[in-house]
């Protein structure tokens, strides 16, 4: 991806702190190109529309334009839309198919199936085992089970903003994954000894095309309405620039998701209870990412430097992150994991349940570059699965 000038001024400020910048692993395009399977795409343009939208250039590694082309050449792709799966069928040790309902029609129907792939993001694929009575329900209280253990969060651990008076940047331009990262606060790539958390944070800077109305950062201390507020927009309109940090998550005890016994969904199945809040590790982490932050925002010399390193209670309002992870874990033990590494679950051998809910806790980064690997791992499970059968090793 184009390094942009507000890249390049934190990458500057970075590497003469003496740390390490690098370009943020991206899925848009930088270029044209035909992939492996033949599908030919565009080079990004830069809009900025996929940070939370599609791609209309199909410029985003997304599998609607790479991999459902490809499935449905093989002419054996039977694509269902519009169809809410509500339950796994199973007889307590193989699971026999998934019921679905079409949500246009409210038709139901049993779908019978050898292998049942759950990707259904962190909190359906959890949702859907407990409802579906499939796997042993976690158990707080006494730590045993694994369905709903080990919810883990992203940690928004801190950042810094700068405001320019003499410099402009093109921030209504980007690309969703357009920024530079340093990692030496991440993971254990620095010294913890006189410090009170483990793990770390990605510390980064990205430009990723600011919408005009959601993107509105003014220096503290500006009226909220009225003549000064609309005065300092215009002027900060394009230059203000945020440093953040996305910072690891460890799992809890009494962190977990479980069935909300009073919320139901349109279908009648309970809704999924999130119990969680951010701890003292959280807040350290937060308070020491924040600062190093506000480290390199000073370098790159803006006219005034905001920090923030408090981390408040957890709450889902205002929204915070979209990584959530955890809830039918990966591990060696079926004792405290759902999942073998090839998603496996212990408890049923034709069910994979694929995506982040794999993780026992979140790191310093995104998720998504993990699932998608986790993906292939599991692709590759259910290809050996389908010629012997049993648990994978
Ligand atoms: C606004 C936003 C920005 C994000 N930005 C980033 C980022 O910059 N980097 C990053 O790494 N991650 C980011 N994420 C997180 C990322 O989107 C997820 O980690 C990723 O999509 C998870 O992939 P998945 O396949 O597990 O689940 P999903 O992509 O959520 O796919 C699950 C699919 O299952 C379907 N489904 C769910 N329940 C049912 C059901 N009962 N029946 C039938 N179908 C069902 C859903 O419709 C969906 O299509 C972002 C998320 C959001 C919302
Ligand atoms: S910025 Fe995003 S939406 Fe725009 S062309 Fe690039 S990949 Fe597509």
């Amino acid at each position: 991806m184009k390094k942009t000038p507000m890249i390049k001024l934190f990458e500057d400020a970075a590497k003469k702190l003496g740390y390490h910048p690098y370009m943020m692993p991206s899925a848009n395009l930088s270029d044209q190109y035909t992939n492996p399977d033949g599908i030919s795409r565009a080079a990004c343009q830069y809009c900025g529309y996929c940070e939370r939208f599609g791609c209309e250039y199909g410029a985003k590694a997304d599998p609607v334009v790479t991999v459902l082309p490809v499935a449905e050449k093989t002419g054996n792709l039977d694509l269902r839309v519009n169809a809410n799966v509500t339950g796994i069928r199973h007889d307590g040790k193989k699971a026999t198919g998934v019921v679905y309902v079409d949500t246009i029609t409210g038709e139901e129907f049993e779908q019978p199936a050898d292998i049942v792939v759950l990707a259904s993001f962190v909190f359906n694929n959890v949702r859907l085992l407990l409802t579906s009575k499939l796997g042993k329900p976690y158990d707080p209280a006494s730590g045993t089970g694994v369905i709903g253990r080990n919810y883990a969060y992203q940690v928004q651990a801190g950042k810094a903003t700068g405001f320019y008076d003499d410099k402009e940047f093109n921030l209504f331009m980007g690309a969703g994954a357009l920024g530079s990262n340093i990692d030496d606060f991440n993971g254990d790539n620095f010294d913890h000894s006189s410090l009170n958390f483990l793990h770390g944070a990605n510390l980064r800077i990205s430009q990723t095309g600011q919408r005009p109305i959601q993107n509105n950062t003014v220096p503290a201390g500006t009226p909220g309405w009225g003549k000064e507020f609309k005065k300092a927009s215009l002027q900060y309109a394009n230059r203000v620039l945020t440093i953040s940090a996305q910072g690891a998550s460890m799992p809890w005890r009494h962190h977990y998701l479980d069935l909300d016994p009073t919320y139901k969904d349109a279908f009648g199945l309970p809704l999924l209870r999130i119990t969680f809040d951010f701890e003292d590790q959280d807040r350290e982490l937060t308070k020491f990412l924040g600062q190093k932050a506000g480290e390199i925002m000073r370098e790159m010399k803006p006219a005034k430097t905001e920090v923030s390193a408090e981390l408040q209670k957890y709450s889902i309002v205002p929204y915070q992150s979209t990584h959530n992870t955890g809830g039918v874990v990966m591990g060696a033990d079926p004792g405290t994991s759902a999942v073998n590494s090839y998603l496996q679950m212990w408890d049923a051998e034709n069910v994979f349940v694929v995506g982040a809910s794999a993780f026992p806790h979140n790191s310093g980064y995104n998720p998504t570059g993990t699932v998608g690997a986790l993906a292939y791992r599991a692709a590759e499970g259910i290809q050996t699965y389908m010629k012997g059968g049993g648990l994978l090793a």
